[in-house]
């Protein structure tokens, strides 16, 4: 008996999965090959690896309720795949494309060892809205700017239809000679010793189900004021679907057809629509500067910040990550980031911005920091959007534009209520103050029991000096 094999990787659903909906009613073993090497050269972070764990072993049961199975195995991806596809003598191996360097180079090799051994060998865009091959310029590259970005991929026309999900699929079995399977327990993906992940996904339900139902109560309570909302930080006012668009557990097209169908049953909703989908436009515009520039987590877009003076200041650097800057909205982001693997998308623009502007630390630190911690920690979204804020990336916030924490707090968290969930000790402080609590009068701060230095931390940096030294710093790599 012949079969196809489905190669699954950060494509976990069965939903718009156009590698699944080809073996629809046809055998086919559906493989994870976990691969530590192929995430655009670095293993994935702590946080990113929980939810993973979650993503498949939600996918496992999503393909066991339609009569597939889930084969986990790991070890190095080409090999296991080419020797898994001569047992099978597999027809067909399908899967999502990818656009890190090293795994486009990995799937090339794979596709022509497959066909080179009579295997048809086929990928899909499973992962992003459009390819960024269609969204290019003539000479290859993505258009300088978003908004010159996202009027060419709105000018493609309407999106494909997404794909339903196959309602049967059938499991071929694993052949005696192929690798040896494990299981996704085995992988190790859940920190045991210390088990830290009490809190992660707070208010996220991971894998395709739980997308699903994220989506549509969006769609439902969310939508009609995202466009006003979604910069206040205490409120949850954004769809909170980062880490389920990152793992596939839900296609982009997905919340894109949806909003725009919302839209079109309410014309009142047309702007909240149109920011939504241009936040999923970043997403795109990111993933065509990681295609284009395949080290982007590591190299400066814009050359002369690669003489950018940063500072090495191993204290800074730990208060930041610990949310003992001083800063409520920092810390508060923080801490935030570090119980639950998330963060408001508003608080990483003041959080990073802080670390690069305020304490003059690499953005790469930052960038490497999140890669870590964060479950929708992303290869190309998180050093796009560092670079962006450090000044250096496509379209990106100039240099001298350096967000003053206490005055974003105000405007975005008027009555404190995202810096009391996160920083307890500030609880009892009034509005007026929560955001520099070194304002307030001892009075004040005695009745909130704050004592600074001791309950709390006092600034590590002013902003004032802070600001003029980074200027300073940006003067001098311009004058070079
Ligand atoms: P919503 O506001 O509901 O947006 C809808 C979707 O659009 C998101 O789920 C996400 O997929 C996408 N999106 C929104 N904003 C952006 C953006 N600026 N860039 C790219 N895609 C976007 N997002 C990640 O998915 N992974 C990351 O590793 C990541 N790192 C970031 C690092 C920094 C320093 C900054 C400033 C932003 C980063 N973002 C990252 C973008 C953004 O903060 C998150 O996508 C967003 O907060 C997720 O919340 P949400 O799903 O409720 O977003």
């Amino acid at each position: 008996m012949t079969c196809d094999i489905v190669w699954l990787r950060d494509d976990f659903r069965l939903d718009d999965q156009p590698a699944i909906a080809a073996v629809a009613g046809r055998p086919a073993l559906f493989v994870y090959i976990h691969d530590q090497r192929l995430q655009n050269g670095r293993p994935l972070g702590g946080a990113a690896k929980w939810r993973l764990e979650r993503s498949l072993a939600s996918l496992g049961r999503r393909l066991g309720e339609r009569g597939a199975r889930l084969d986990v195995v790991e070890g190095e991806a080409d090999r296991i795949l080419l020797a898994l596809a001569a047992a099978a003598g597999a027809e067909r191996a399908l899967w999502s494309r990818r656009y890190e360097a090293d795994a486009i180079a990995l799937d090339r090799r794979v596709k022509a060892a497959l066909r080179e051994r009579g295997v048809e060998a086929a990928s899909f865009n499973g992962r992003l809205m459009r390819e960024p091959w269609d969204l290019a310029r003539a000479d290859g590259r993505p258009a300088g700017t978003f908004s010159a970005f996202w009027r060419r991929h709105r000018g493609l026309g309407p999106l494909p239809a997404p794909l339903a999900a196959p309602t049967r699929l059938v499991a071929a079995p694993w052949p005696a000679e192929a690798p040896r399977r494990t299981t996704i327990e085995a992988l190790g993906l859940t920190p045991m010793a210390p088990d830290w992940s009490g809190d992660l996904a707070q208010g996220e339900t991971p894998g395709e189900d739980g997308a699903r139902a994220t989506l549509a109560r969006f769609l439902d309570r969310g939508l009609g004021d995202y466009a006003d909302a979604r910069d206040r930080l205490a409120p949850a006012a954004t769809s909170r679907l980062s880490a389920a668009l990152r793992f596939g557990e839900l296609s982009p097209r997905r919340p894109a057809t949806a909003v725009e169908a919302a839209t079109a049953a309410d014309p009142r909703l047309a702007a909240a629509a149109d920011k939504y989908l241009s936040e999923l436009g970043w997403r795109e515009f990111s993933y065509a500067l990681l295609y284009a520039h395949p080290d982007l987590a590591t190299r400066a877009l814009k050359a002369e910040f690669e003489a950018f003076p940063f500072r090495d200041d191993e204290p800074g650097f730990r208060a930041w990550a610990r949310g003992r800057t001083g800063y409520p909205v920092v810390d508060a982001g923080m801490r935030q980031l570090w119980r639950t693997g998330y963060m408001h998308n508003r608080v990483r623009m003041i959080a990073a911005s802080f670390l690069i502007k305020h304490l003059l630390i690499d953005w790469r630190r930052g960038e490497a920091w999140f890669w870590d911690t964060l479950c929708d920690a992303d290869p190309a979204s998180n050093p796009a959007s560092w670079q962006w804020v450090a000044g250096s990336g496509a379209d990106a916030a100039p240099y001298f534009r350096i967000f003053n924490p206490v005055l974003q707090g105000e405007r975005f968290d008027p009555d404190g209520a995202y810096v009391r969930r996160w920083v307890p000790e500030l609880q009892r402080l009034e509005a007026s103050f929560v955001h520099a609590p070194w304002r307030a009068p001892a009075e004040a701060l005695a009745r909130a029991g704050v004592i600074l230095g001791k309950t709390y931390p006092k600034p590590i940096v002013d902003h004032d000096a802070a600001r003029a030294r980074a200027l300073a710093a940006f003067a001098a790599i311009r004058r070079a």
